[in-house]
């Protein structure tokens, strides 16, 4: 993530009217325990989602594939009514509001272009819709086109621009109208890798410049750590966990997000007792490990997160009180070499992954020994996010 965009310095003065959020700021957008449950379907898709997002923030909501993300996003605009639940923008309740009233740039998955129309004339389209005057519409387009450099495309048709092209034009559309809040519903997923990493770069500096209150949806979790303020991370219609990128992946909360986000071993264990705020967790193979995080009471069962990259190896030595292990397997993968390593004779297997460059790779069957810094293990709650009274 060392390609990360800067973000926002400081969000834009909230107006009167923003909603204070549990963070103690003003919020710009709420969600207010929405839920929704479509016709003719078991169970309900999006099962009480609450969520503030500051004024000029980008808020990243992340999950797997039919976790509710997309229903979640098209409650926002209006696309889908909500079963329960209310939608606030600035204040102002827009729950029941038709989707023109709701002032929301969208761009959908598959940019939904015109295609018979040209670059201009799609952008255009908001304002005709809205009776703006030719003279004004006129300049308001050369700007979002500006915006979105594509100033020299402006008479070209859809059908004649590359992917990243369309998605400008997409982009520029939502925008024109200058909207509270824009909406993007995996933006990048239909461009390829290298396209992809260009249009996240733009994407954050376009939403810096018109400093719009934006919230996307995707199933990527680096595009989520790399472009959001916030992202809320998503299971089974509800939010696991809501927090800046650095939360959401040093400090999971949940099984769940430190799975989704990012490679983790999670191991079981009993809390025993305390070192200072850590609890110290029995582990199989490995003692009592000091877990930072929620504390857990003596007896407990407690599960600590070890990320693979917070794992060092070294060759075994003869010295007592280390943890020994050995490499049952090496992929080599360029940057990195991941590695799976038996702790013990028959301890838990650990993913470990090491910078390639630094120490000469262990191939299978070497006796290593690992270590960890102290601030790696992680305690992390086991509940199910599927399981009542989990949010
Ligand atoms: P995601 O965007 O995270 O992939 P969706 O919000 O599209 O998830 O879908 C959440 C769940 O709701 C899925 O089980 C999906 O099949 C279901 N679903 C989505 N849209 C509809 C619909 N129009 N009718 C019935 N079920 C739907």
């Amino acid at each position: 993530m060392a390609d990360a965009p800067a973000r926002t310095p400081s969000a834009p003065a909230a107006p009167a009217g923003d909603t204070p959020s549990p963070e103690g700021s003003a919020a710009h957008l709420v969600l207010d325990g929405l839920v929704k449950t479509y016709p003719g379907k078991d169970g309900a898709a999006v099962r009480g989602v609450d969520l503030a997002v500051e004024r000029g923030r980008m808020l990243a909501v992340l999950g797997p594939s039919g976790c509710g993300k997309s229903t979640t996003l098209r409650m926002i605009a209006g696309l889908v009514e909500p079963t329960a639940g209310r939608v606030r923008v600035g204040g102002r309740d827009i729950t029941d509001a038709p989707v023109h009233r709701r002032d929301m740039g969208v761009v959908f998955q598959s940019y939904a272009l015109f295609p018979h129309l040209d670059v201009a004339r799609n952008v255009a389209f908001g304002l005709e819709m809205r009776k703006t005057p030719k003279a004004v519409l006129k300049r308001k387009v050369a700007e979002a086109l500006e915006l979105v450099r594509l100033g020299h495309l402006a008479d070209r048709r859809i059908a004649q621009l590359s992917g990243g092209q369309q998605q400008r034009v997409a982009l520029a559309r939502a925008l024109v109208v200058e909207p509270a809040v824009l909406l993007l519903d995996e933006p990048l997923s239909n461009l390829d890798a290298q396209l992809r990493a260009a249009m996240r770069d733009e994407i954050c500096r376009i939403q810096r410049e018109t400093g719009v209150t934006t919230v996307f949806v995707t199933h990527d979790q680096q595009e989520a750590l790399s472009m959001a303020d916030r992202v809320a991370v998503m299971n089974h219609g509800r939010i696991e966990q809501t927090g800046s990128p650095e939360d959401i992946y040093e400090r999971p909360a949940r099984s769940f997000v430190a799975r989704f986000v990012g490679r983790a071993n999670l191991l079981p264990g009993t809390a025993d007792g305390r070192d200072g705020d850590r609890t110290l967790v029995a582990l199989d193979g490995l003692g009592r490990v000091p877990a930072a995080g929620d504390p857990v009471a003596r007896g407990g069962t407690a599960t600590v997160m070890l990320r693979p990259h917070r794992i060092a190896l070294s060759p075994a030595a003869g010295g007592t009180g280390a943890v020994r292990g050995t490499v049952l397997s090496a992929g080599y993968a360029g940057e990195t070499v991941a590695y799976r390593v038996r702790v013990g004779d028959d301890g838990p297997l650990l993913d470990v992954e090491r910078p390639t460059g630094t120490q000469e790779p262990f191939g299978p069957g070497a006796e290593v020994e690992l270590t960890w810094d102290r601030a790696a293990p992680r305690l992390v709650s086991d509940e199910d996010g599927d399981s009542e009274g989990s949010r």
